[in-house]
């Protein structure tokens, strides 16, 4: 591994202490070069002074575009890349594996590099059990958030780096950053009117069209997974299997597929509507009321309508 790139998320400018320790670790194998690529700003203050890193900064944000990723797929190319797992880093991994056709292994607790082979433990079946495999032909690595550098050989006798962290101890490994009071007039999980939206939106710009409905009719305002996790909405938004159960009386689901995790947070609503240009949306099976078309022209409509009354 002569050279060996980190895709890290910062926070206020700073790296995690897993990223941090992630960099000693992979020092500890030699390689020549070490490129930091940090998503956000990074101030230098923050990063190990022992080792020669260099660092680029990737603007926070979506990169789903060709155009975006070419460049950074030019520049870790030739390079071992790894990331500790976040939705940021994972997506950005994911993107440049697979723009390069590159292999790419997620979810590793354990890893070893030794004549050219990686010797992984990873977990499998949602934490449930571990595989251990060895690759010599895969360039992409996915650390998971627990990933034990203690218990990783090569990391004994190695610095770790000190980062501050702040907030109260919460007496567990994690810490507390900060704490952000749920906004907004009604709290989902209580709400009786509920307007969720998902990814048919398009872009963040677009939830007045959904914000005006839900306020026309005094709904609290829920969304898919996919869209907290693009932060196009706040992650208490998030309904279904891995988000909050609502039990409404009404549900409108606009420009959502009807995917089986996100019925499961919404299927004990009273009555579903769904509205959606696609008629083969699964949602529309699970649907009360079903209305095929444009959230931007129907979304509108419903609304002027609700005031008019
Ligand atoms: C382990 C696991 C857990 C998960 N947990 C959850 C969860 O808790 N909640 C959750 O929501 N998802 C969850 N998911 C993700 C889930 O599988 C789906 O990927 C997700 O629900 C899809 O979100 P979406 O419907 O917003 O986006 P998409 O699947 O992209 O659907 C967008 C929909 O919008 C429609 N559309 C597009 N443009 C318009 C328009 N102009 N007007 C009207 N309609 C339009 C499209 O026809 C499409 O049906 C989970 C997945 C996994 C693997």
């Amino acid at each position: 591994m002569e050279k060996v790139a980190i895709i890290a998320q910062t926070k206020e400018g700073q790296l995690s202490d897993a990223s941090n320790q992630l960099i000693s670790f992979l020092s500890t194998f030699s390689p020549k070069r070490i490129l930091l690529l940090a998503i956000g700003e990074v101030k230098f203050s923050s990063l190990p002074s022992s080792l020669p890193v260099e660092v680029i900064q990737v603007s926070d944000g979506l990169w789903a575009d060709s155009a975006t990723i070419q460049p950074l797929m030019k520049l870790v190319d030739g390079f071992t890349v790894f990331g500790i797992k976040s939705i940021q880093v994972d997506n950005l991994l994911s993107l440049l594996a697979a723009s390069s056709s590159q292999e790419m292994i997620s979810g590793i607790q354990h890893i070893t590099f030794s004549n050219g082979k990686f010797t992984i433990t990873k977990s499998i079946f949602s934490g449930k059990a571990s595989l251990a495999l060895t690759t010599e032909t895969a360039s992409y690595f996915s650390l998971n958030r627990n990933f034990d550098f203690s218990n990783n050989e090569e990391l004994k006798n190695q610095p770790i780096v000190p980062t501050s962290t702040t907030g109260p101890s919460t007496g567990s490994n994690a810490t507390i950053i900060s704490l952000k009071p749920i906004t907004g007039a009604i709290p989902l999980p209580d709400a009786a009117l509920v307007v969720g939206a998902g990814r048919g939106l398009k872009d963040p710009g677009n939830w007045a069209i959904v914000e005006d409905l839900a306020k026309a009719l005094g709904a609290a305002t829920a969304c898919s997974k996919p869209v907290s996790d693009l932060n196009w909405r706040p992650h208490h938004e998030h309904v279904g299997q891995t988000g909050v159960k609502i039990s409404p009386n009404l549900y409108i689901a606009c420009g959502i597929s009807g995917a089986i995790q996100h019925l499961a947070g919404v299927n004990g609503s009273r009555i579903v509507v769904v509205i959606n240009n696609d008629p083969e949306a699964p949602f529309f099976k699970h649907a009360d009321y079903g209305i095929v078309g444009d959230v931007n022209e129907i979304l509108p409509r419903l609304t002027k309508k609700l005031q008019t009354h």
